[in-house]
């Protein structure tokens, strides 16, 4: 099938524009504050480059992610701009903030597994991306129990993911072995793996 490119592009440039309106005035928690928008804008591109993903509708949910979750925008809004299967996409990735942070952490350990193969590329490509945040530019005040504390759930949630994309679990799993060895040299996966 012969594809548009020139609608293709739009689609995506459409997203990343309604994302970067929605995050403008959000920052991530490292210790320059970085824009939040880089980081919808790195989920999608970890899709398409290391995933190899070009489906568009996923692509789209990618650059939009965190916008029910973290920004003013219903799902119903997400639907009038970019149809029904992008909103139940970025529905699926969604916590509910009316629970308790940990009750939130726990479900998504739990979710994982039931969640569409179009979805778990997401939360793959989303853990990827903070996993690499937290290695490398971590949230400020975070000492190392509690990066390595994110690691651990981190694994959990992608260990349900698994099956979906063999390249982007590679790479996560190459990430959690170099946040090893950049926590500790001498024995940190021993570590993590005993605790
Ligand atoms: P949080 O869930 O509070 O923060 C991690 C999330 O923040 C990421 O999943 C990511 O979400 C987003 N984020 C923004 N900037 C960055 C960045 N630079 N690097 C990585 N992620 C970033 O963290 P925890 O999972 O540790 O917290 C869970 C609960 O535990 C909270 O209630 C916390 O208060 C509590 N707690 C835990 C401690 C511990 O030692 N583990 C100590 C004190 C409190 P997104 O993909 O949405 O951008
Ligand atoms: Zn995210």
């Amino acid at each position: 099938m012969r594809r548009d490119t020139s609608s293709l592009a739009a689609a995506l440039l459409t997203a990343a524009t309604f994302a970067a309106r929605k995050h403008r005035d959000q920052r991530r928690k490292d210790a320059e504050a970085s824009p939040y928008i880089n980081h919808p804008i790195e989920v999608a591109e970890i899709l398409a480059r290391i995933g190899g993903v070009d489906d568009v509708t996923v692509l789209q949910a990618a650059l939009l992610h965190d916008t029910v979750e973290d920004t003013q925008t219903s799902p119903d809004e997400l639907e009038r701009e970019f149809g029904s299967t992008v909103r139940k996409l970025v529905e699926e990735v969604t916590d509910d903030k009316t629970l308790p942070k940990l009750e939130r952490k726990r479900l998504q350990i739990e979710h994982a597994p039931h969640l569409s193969p179009r979805a778990k590329l997401i939360k793959l490509a989303d853990k990827i991306c903070n996993v690499r945040d937290v290695t490398h530019s971590p949230p400020k005040g975070w000492d190392e129990q509690r990066r390595i504390e994110y690691f651990d759930w981190a694994a959990k949630v992608v260990a349900g993911c698994r099956g979906t994309n063999r390249a982007l679990e590679r790479h996560f799993d190459a990430l959690l072995r170099d946040a090893d060895g950049l926590m500790n040299p001498a024995g940190a996966s021993q570590k993590r793996r005993t605790t």
